[in-house]
């Protein structure tokens, strides 16, 4: 573990090892659609493509298929992987496409990411200029709901007997739909969306040493209308308030837990597409705030600065520093494979430091940093990461407000 391993470490990850510099592409596989749809499900894509960076396309099924006339819109099922190369917590289930843009391999080669089924009974606007007419549900809204449970907007909440748990639910749940791919044994793991929500006293419901699993504790926490969702970007995006969960009285699968509260985002609310219900002549063509912090939070790369090291005996896994060129602040944040000091320098073009964080972080795992950086001029920096036996350095730019 001397300086030449060092060295070689930075040399691979400089040329192979980043993951993020490219955004996302989407690959369509679409069933019953027609041209005049198909155009607005490349519009609907390209919106999310400008937020989302992987080397590995992101495989989205599209079945527009008749529900009946008072089924739902649309049903998501993501394709789920848990404890791959580098997945930034055990023991959770993650969307393949995000594990796949965390790794820079595919780790699902023939199966898609996601299944959206999209319900052709309704009258749908599929028009791209956000003026449906009062009757008709505007497609490329719906679309970007349901692919954004697909890219982790989701949680694996259930209730049943009087029982809430969390990684219990089964193929049967959504019959006669399914997936085209293995629905999992989810094995009564959370997603990693629902490691962020939490009750209104911050209890985290996924802490199984606070809330059994199952249990009629988490069914009254499910039904107690005081769900929140707590990632640090998440929240950052809703003002510094916990966004609220939706966690009606009455749970309903495919409803409660896995949306933003719909009365605290009502239509036409910047962060108002991930609520359970949409209405027709409703639209949102933007993700929205909120939905890009928790992107951010469980673990989307955002940045053209991301990189994942191979080797893990550095005692760092991965490096993310974003956003580049930044302005007011700059985020750092690193998946550490044990305790250490870790010291964050950033140093101005003559070598000269700016400003310094240090500290023994106590143990191992994703941890999260924030600089503010407004007494900055504009320029060139360079930031580095030092731990006891590794150091990273970074190039970054300031820009103007
Ligand atoms: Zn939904």
């Amino acid at each position: 573990m001397g300086l030449k391993k060092l060295i070689l470490l930075i040399f691979l990850a400089g040329l192979g090892g980043s993951l993020s510099a490219q955004q996302a592409q989407f690959q369509v596989d679409a069933t019953g659609t027609d041209a005049t749809i198909d155009s607005a499900i490349s519009y609907s894509l390209d919106i999310l493509s400008q937020y989302l960076f992987s080397t590995i396309p992101i495989k989205v099924k599209i079945n527009y298929t008749p529900m009946t006339q008072l089924g739902p819109l649309g049903i998501t099922f993501p394709n789920g992987i848990k404890d791959f190369p580098n997945a930034p917590e055990p023991g959770t289930w993650y969307p393949t496409c995000l594990a796949n843009a965390i790794n820079g391999t595919e780790l699902n080669p023939n199966q898609s990411d996601m299944d959206v089924f999209l319900n052709s009974d309704l009258t749908w606007y599929f028009g791209t200029d956000s003026n449906p007419a009062p009757n008709e549900h505007d497609f490329v809204t719906v679309l970007l709901h349901e692919i954004c449970h697909g890219l982790g907007f989701l949680s694996l909440a259930k209730v049943e007997q009087g029982l809430g748990s969390f990684g219990e639910l089964t193929a049967v749940d959504f019959a006669p739909l399914s997936p085209s791919f293995p629905f999992p044994d989810q094995m009564g793991l959370p997603s990693a969306f629902d490691l962020f929500l939490v009750n209104d006293s911050i209890k985290v419901l996924t802490d199984t040493g606070i809330f059994q699993n199952p249990s009629t504790a988490l069914m009254s926490e499910f039904t107690g209308n005081q769900v929140y969702y707590n990632g640090p970007f998440g929240v950052a995006a809703n003002q510094s308030d916990m966004p609220k969960v939706e966690a009606p009285q009455v749970f309903l699968l495919g409803s409660s837990m896995t949306h933003l509260d719909e009365n605290a985002y009502p239509a036409g609310d910047i962060d108002a597409l991930m609520t359970p219900s949409s209405a027709p002549g409703e639209v949102n063509h933007s993700p929205g705030p909120i939905v890009l912090g928790m992107l951010k939070d469980i673990g989307w790369p955002d940045a053209e600065d991301t990189t994942t090291f191979v080797g893990a005996e550095w005692g760092i896994e991965s490096l993310s520093v974003y956003p580049n060129p930044f302005q007011s602040r700059i985020t750092t944040r690193f998946h550490l494979t044990r305790a250490q000091p870790v010291k964050i320098t950033v140093l101005n073009p003559f070598g000269q430091v700016e400003e310094v964080w240090s500290d023994e972080i106590r143990h191992p795992g994703l941890h999260t940093l924030y600089f503010n950086t407004g007494d900055l001029g504009k320029g060139c920096y360079i930031l580095q990461v030092t731990g006891s036996d590794f150091q990273i350095t970074r190039k970054l730019i300031k820009v103007a407000d």
